[in-house]
């Protein structure tokens, strides 16, 4: 066992947002053999998140949105906690699902035109372990999409929008698929994608004002 460092005075609060419950009932999506719900797996790795975190870095102060399985907490509170934290940084992690259980990978998406959240939801995506590596780059969460029956589009956003800080969404492998589910179960990979959340948001510091890009 190794203490967590400790955090410096003027340490950033980052925000992790376990997806789910945000009403009574929503469990956010079930692998077809019931061995995953998607809000218990949120927040078990936004936990192993902000662990890691507290063992290595002192700059970087990690905030649950939420603290408890059983805890349902609306969107609109989860803006409010994440205010109140005065988090700069807003990780909101979920786990994808699709009828269509060819789909695969990790997605990522961030708000138009906020180029912190493009580069640091990218940087996940490519520190994400090969087996469930996207072949593709953050998708920018769009108001009103091309494609009005794409819901998928229009979730993110809804996700994203009540907190004033850079938000980013990233949606871990498809549950609804063999492969990335066995991928999501097994504790290596889930380490590796825990450390990839993690590589993202070690880089924030760099895009506020002192850094590199701020
Ligand atoms: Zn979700």
């Amino acid at each position: 066992m190794i203490a967590p460092v400790a955090l410096d005075s003027g340490a950033i609060p980052v925000a992790l947002d376990p997806g789910h419950p945000s009403k009574p009932g929503d469990t956010g999506c079930v692998s077809p053999d019931g061995t995953l719900f998607e809000y218990d797996y949120t927040l078990s790795m936004s936990r192993m998140v902000a662990k890691i975190l507290r063992l290595m870095n002192s700059q970087i102060k990690p905030v649950l949105l939420r603290e408890r399985s059983d805890e349902v907490v609306s969107l609109k509170e989860r803006g409010k906690r994440s205010t109140d934290a005065g988090a700069k940084l807003v990780v909101s992690i979920h786990v994808n699902s699709s009828v269509n259980n060819r789909q695969h990978g990790c997605l990522g998406f961030h708000w138009p035109r906020n180029w912190m959240g493009r580069d640091i939801s990218n940087a996940i995506l490519n520190a994400m372990p090969p087996q469930i590596r996207s072949k593709w780059l953050s998708i920018e969460a769009l108001n009103k999409p091309d494609t009005p029956d794409d819901d998928w589009l229009d979730a993110p956003r809804d996700v994203m929008r009540y907190h004033p800080a850079t938000t980013i969404l990233t949606e871990l492998p498809y549950a609804s698929n063999a492969n990335d589910l066995k991928a999501l179960h097994d504790d290596d990979v889930k380490l590796a994608m825990c450390m990839a959340i993690v590589t993202g948001i070690l880089q924030m510091p760099l895009y506020l004002p002192g850094g590199l890009y701020g």
